[in-house]
């Protein structure tokens, strides 16, 4: 991966307390799948939220567009874009599965993994380009969050 890579920011920055709010949404639809949206600008986070799914399953997530374009007029309304979404597999590890990187909406967005499958929960992060998953360096305030190399797992 070269320093000048046009398309793929290996770092994103977000607060251990949307983290913890991620991963209390994920719990609260469990079983399951939730999803949502990162709002920020470039590779900050600053707002994260919830998205209803339109055919609520422990296996996948389609976001409702009536959300979708609540949390696209909210964005515009603070001043950031979406950057990103997040969505939780509750059965399985935090990477990106076949259908995720099939259903991919846009080669910028950072794409956050909960993985409710054990304790302490996972969290990760991926850009996927051109059905090409790669796995960035999450950068967070360490309050209540522990890294252990690219994986930050948190205790609730
Ligand atoms: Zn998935």
């Amino acid at each position: 991966m070269g320093l000048g890579d046009p398309i793929l920011n290996l770092m994103v920055r977000i607060s251990s307390e949307n983290i913890s709010w991620m991963v209390q949404y994920c719990l609260e639809t469990s079983p399951n799948e939730a999803c949502g949206l990162l709002l920020g600008v470039g590779e900050s986070v600053k707002f994260v939220r919830g998205a209803r799914s339109v055919a609520p399953s422990p296996y996948q997530f389609t976001m409702e567009p009536l959300d979708i374009l609540a949390i696209d007029k909210e964005a515009e309304d603070l001043e950031v874009e979406i950057v990103g979404l997040f969505h939780s597999h509750t059965t399985s590890e935090a990477y990106p599965s076949e259908t995720d990187v099939d259903a991919c909406p846009d080669d910028r967005w950072v794409h956050f993994l909960v993985s409710l499958k054990s304790k302490p929960y996972r969290v990760r992060a991926f850009k996927i380009a051109d059905r090409k998953i790669t796995e960035i360096e999450i950068s967070c305030d360490l309050e209540g969050v522990s890294i252990d190399d690219l994986s930050w797992t948190i205790q609730l």
